[in-house]
């Protein structure tokens, strides 16, 4: 890729898909700090309140006294307030933990109660290149706020036998974003996860996949592997964890395509 003279405006990308498990805070890890390693300024938004995201890059998510959930509610508070840095150069991290679910709630009752993320990213758009959305495994009112404010979604998939069960009702709700809330979002791209070239079952599903969604499933898919778990504990991405990896090259790989499919102007 080539290398970037100044940075931003940010696209920002919600990863989304109301299932647990599929890979969404995994993806949201390795693809941000691949990106990174690109020389992309990267942050990362931990939208789920069990703050796995923050947990997988070594932040306790309990001892935080200012989380996103205190950037969506409170005026006046500033991004930087906030923010993390994490130990990946150019990559850093809005946390999030179990007060996020309070915001699930309080934001019914607010004016314009979609775009509550969408005018807390604002002020960050000219500091980064790509900003990515890990989002809770639901499509209540967080996950519309993250896609009211991005501009494109990445649904990771897993090859697993009833992952295409659910898919409709997500995209009928980025249909639904995308006329009343936000005209311009769009689907990036379906990423097959835990994909295990050694079963039949995993090679017929990502057909499936393929036939499903044509151009729209990335070309790089994600191994199944347990280097990824151990990243977890370890608190860092694979990219860093296991740089020679297999897994660290497919999200290498995928930050290609992302940067190829969607450039930044
Ligand atoms: P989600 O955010 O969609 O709930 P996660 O990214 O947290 O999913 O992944 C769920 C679990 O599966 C985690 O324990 C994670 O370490 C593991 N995992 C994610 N991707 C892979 C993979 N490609 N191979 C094996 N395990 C994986
Ligand atoms: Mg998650």
């Amino acid at each position: 890729p080539t290398p970037l003279t100044e940075h931003g405006p940010a696209r920002i990308v919600a990863m989304c898909n109301q299932k647990g498990g599929v890979g969404k805070t995994t993806s949201t890890i390795n693809l941000g700090a691949a990106l990174a390693e690109y020389g992309r300024r990267v942050l990362l938004v931990d939208f789920d309140p069990q703050g796995a995201l923050s947990v997988g890059l070594g932040v306790n998510p309990m001892e935080l006294d200012l989380t996103v959930y205190n950037l969506l509610m409170e005026r006046g508070l500033t991004a930087d307030e906030v923010l993390l840095k994490t130990a990946v150069p150019g990559m850093d991290l809005l946390p999030s933990n179990i007060d996020l679910s309070a915001a699930e709630v309080q934001l019914v009752s607010e004016v314009a109660r979609e775009s509550a993320l969408a005018r807390a990213l604002k002020p960050l758009l000219n500091d980064y290149d790509y900003i990515i959305i890990d989002c809770q495994p639901s499509l209540g009112l967080l996950t519309v706020n993250a896609l009211t404010a991005a501009h494109s979604v990445i649904v990771p998939l897993e090859c697993e036998f009833f992952a295409l069960r659910g898919v409709a009702l997500l995209t009928e709700t980025i249909e639904k974003v995308c006329e009343r809330l936000n005209p311009d979002l769009r689907l990036d791209g379906i990423l097959a996860t835990m994909y295990d070239s050694r079963t039949v079952h995993s090679r017929e599903v990502l057909a499936r996949v393929v036939e499903a969604f044509g151009e729209h499933v990335f070309h790089t898919v994600i191994g199944r592997t347990v280097r990824f778990p151990e990243t977890t504990v370890a608190g860092e991405p694979i990219t860093t964890y296991a740089s020679n990896s297999v897994g660290a090259a497919a999200y290498r790989q995928l930050a290609r395509e992302v940067l190829a499919r969607c450039p930044v102007e």
